[in-house]
C-alpha cells in the first residue's frame, strides 16, 4: 500500500508541474481528486484494510490529498501570472516612439458654398425647405407651367425613372410642394441636388441648386432686385456690379437673367481693348442666376389667387458660384475626390 501511494503521489505531483494551461490543471484535478479519481479510489479502498492499518494509511492519504490540492492551487496561480505577463508584454507600448498624426478633415468646397448661400438667405428671413430627388412629372414640369409638349422639356436633358417619374431637373418642384401645403406669406429657399443629362467641363449630370421664392401681397420686381443684389454682394464683393437682363422661363413672367461683374477681371474686359479674360470671355459679365415674377399660371396650379398675391422666384447653380468664388475651372473636380484638391479648402 505504502509503495503504491508513494508512486501515485510522485506521478501526480510531477503531472501538476507539467500542466501548461488552466484547463489541463482542471482535468488533472478531476483525474486525481474527482469522484472517480485515483486518490478517491484509494480512500474508498481503506475499508478493505485491516483495522489496525487504517489510521496510518488514512493519515498518509489525507496528507497526500492536502498536498495535491495545495500544489494544484499554486500551479493555477502561477499559470495565471504567466498568462498576464504574456499579455502585458504583447501590449507593451513604446512611449518614446513619435506619435502618428491624425489627418484633419476639410469641408468640401460645395458644402462651404452651399452653407454660405443658405446663411445669407437665413439672414434675410428665408426658411429652408426640401423635397424628393425623384419627382413626378406634375411637380417637375406640369405645375411649373410646362405642359407635355413644351420645348423646355427637352428629352435629352431629363433622366426618366419611369413614364411619369424623373430625377428632378431643378429644385423648383419644392416651390410647388411648399405652396400646395401652405398659404402666403412665404419666404423659402430649397437647396438640393438636381440631375440633367449633361457632362463636360462646366456641366455635371448631378449638380446642386438653390431655388428660392417669396410670395405675399404686393411683392414686386423691386423686391426681387433688392434681395438678389444683396445676396450677390454678400457672396462676392460689396461693390460688385449687378445687372438684370430680360429672359424667358416658363414659370416666371417677366423673367430675368442676373449677371455680376466678372469676378476675375472686375468687368474691365468689356471696357479695355484687351478682351483677354477667359472666365467672362471679354464680356465683363458673368451669368449667375435665373429669376422672375412667379407666373399667374403657377399660382393657379397651387390654388392661390393671382389677383391677390404676387411673388418672385429665383434659382442658381451652387457649383457655378463655387467655381467663381474659388477659381475652379472644371466642375468635375468637385466629384473626383482628389485629396490634393480638397485639402485646399478650409
Ligand atoms: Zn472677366
Amino acid at each position: 500500500m505504502d509503495e503504491s501511494v508513494e508512486h501515485l503521489r510522485d506521478e501526480i505531483l510531477e503531472r501538476i508541474g507539467r500542466c501548461a494551461s488552466e484547463s489541463e490543471v482542471e482535468q488533472l484535478r478531476v483525474d486525481a481528486l474527482g469522484r472517480k479519481g485515483q486518490l478517491t479510489q484509494l480512500l474508498r479502498g481503506l475499508k478493505e484494510l485491516p483495522a489496525e492499518d487504517r489510521p496510518k494509511v488514512g493519515e498518509q492519504l489525507n496528507q497526500f490529498r492536502r498536498l495535491a490540492e495545495e500544489r494544484i492551487e499554486q500551479r493555477l496561480v502561477s499559470l495565471k501570472a504567466e498568462a498576464r505577463a504574456r499579455m502585458l508584454s504583447g501590449e507593451k507600448v513604446d512611449i518614446t516612439l513619435p506619435g502618428s498624426r491624425w489627418e484633419r478633415g476639410r469641408i468640401h468646397p460645395l458644402t462651404l458654398a452651399m452653407d454660405e448661400i443658405i446663411d445669407i438667405f437665413l439672414g434675410m428671413g428665408f426658411e429652408v425647405a426640401r423635397g424628393p430627388d425623384i419627382e413626378d412629372d406634375y411637380h417637375n414640369f406640369e405645375a411649373l407651367n410646362m405642359p407635355k409638349d413644351h420645348p423646355a422639356r427637352d428629352m435629352q436633358d431629363t433622366f426618366f425613372v419611369s413614364q411619369n417619374r424623373v430625377l428632378r431637373t431643378h429644385t423648383s418642384p419644392v416651390q410647388i410642394r411648399t405652396m400646395e401645403r401652405r398659404k402666403p406669406p412665404l419666404q423659402v429657399i430649397a437647396p438640393g441636388a438636381v440631375y440633367r443629362h449633361d457632362d463636360d467641363a462646366t456641366h455635371s449630370p448631378m449638380f446642386h441648386q438653390v431655388e428660392g421664392f417669396m410670395v405675399d401681397r404686393r411683392i414686386t420686381f423691386a423686391d426681387l432686385k433688392g434681395v438678389l443684389t444683396h445676396f450677390l454682394r454678400q457672396v462676392f464683393r460689396e461693390d460688385a456690379g449687378v445687372r438684370f437682363r430680360p429672359s424667358f422661363f416658363p414659370f416666371t413672367e417677366p423673367s430675368a437673367e442676373v449677371d455680376i461683374a466678372c469676378v476675375i477681371c472686375g468687368g474691365k474686359s468689356s471696357t479695355s481693348n484687351q478682351s483677354s479674360c477667359r472666365v467672362c470671355k471679354g464680356s465683363g459679365w458673368l451669368e449667375i442666376l435665373g429669376a422672375g415674377m412667379i407666373d399667374p399660371e403657377v399660382f393657379r396650379f397651387v390654388g392661390y389667387d393671382p389677383e391677390k398675391v404676387s411673388g418672385f422666384a429665383f434659382g442658381m447653380g451652387v457649383e457655378r458660384i463655387a467655381m467663381l468664388k474659388f477659381g475652379i475651372e472644371d466642375i468635375r473636380m468637385f466629384f473626383q475626390n482628389d485629396l490634393r484638391f480638397l485639402r485646399q479648402f478650409r
